[in-house]
């Protein structure tokens, strides 16, 4: 018999503002089992239709302080004039359990989450254009002119950050980009090199 130590694996998603990933997401979401979203913790406002502790749990400046000051985030970063920031303890909670976890975050938290955690999984998603995305952004008609344009500039420099991640996928329909992302989620569970997989030969 072979059994595996079943801890969690922790699955980074990056990509451009627009991109699509929150919609690729909750499509992985819904085909999935044993899948966690970590919610992060921001500053920013609520957008149109968005839910407190559904799409992000939002928390005043002060509040998003304390959590740094008190060790309570895997990893946090300044965005556009924003805090985000990961919850440490819900996804050890979730891994120890034998969960798999995503984390929606921008490059920058991406790097640190892989100085954390060797084993980590970064998936880049890109859209299938430079002005897909574009159309994408100005589409979503929640945020400002000068906002859309700060978005744009930054996709292009969080795309230099692409040779640090392990997989890239192109949001060109959702369905194949979920696809892509579960493929990759199967294939990391059979990987042998992974130093959680305490393999036992009866
Ligand atoms: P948005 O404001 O469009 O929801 O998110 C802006 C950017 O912040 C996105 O690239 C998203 O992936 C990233 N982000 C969301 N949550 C976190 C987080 O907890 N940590 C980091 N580093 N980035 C995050």
């Amino acid at each position: 018999m072979m059994k595996r130590n079943k801890i969690g694996q922790l699955i980074v998603i990056s990509g451009p503002s627009g991109v699509g990933k929150s919609t690729v997401i909750a499509e992985v979401m819904h085909r999935r089992e044993n899948l966690f979203f970590s919610v992060s913790y921001t500053t920013r406002s609520p957008r149109a239709g968005e839910q407190g502790g559904v799409s992000y749990y939002f928390v005043d400046n002060e509040e998003f302080q304390r959590m740094i000051r008190e060790n309570e985030l895997l990893e946090y970063t300044s965005y556009q004039g924003n805090y985000y920031g990961t919850s440490l303890k819900l996804i050890q909670e979730k891994m120890q359990a034998g969960c798999d976890v995503l984390l929606d975050i921008e490059v920058e938290g991406g790097g640190n989450v892989r100085k954390k955690d060797q084993n980590a999984v970064l998936i880049f998603v890109v859209p299938p254009s430079f002005e897909e995305l574009s159309r994408r952004l100005y589409g979503r008609r929640s945020e400002s002119e000068a906002v859309i344009q700060g978005r744009l500039k930054r996709a292009r420099e969080e795309m230099k950050e692409i040779p640090n991640y392990n997989y890239l996928v192109v949001n060109d329909s959702v369905e194949d980009a979920a696809n892509d992302i579960i493929s990759i989620l199967n294939a990391e569970h059979c990987r042998i090199d992974k130093q959680y997989l305490n393999v036992e030969v009866e």
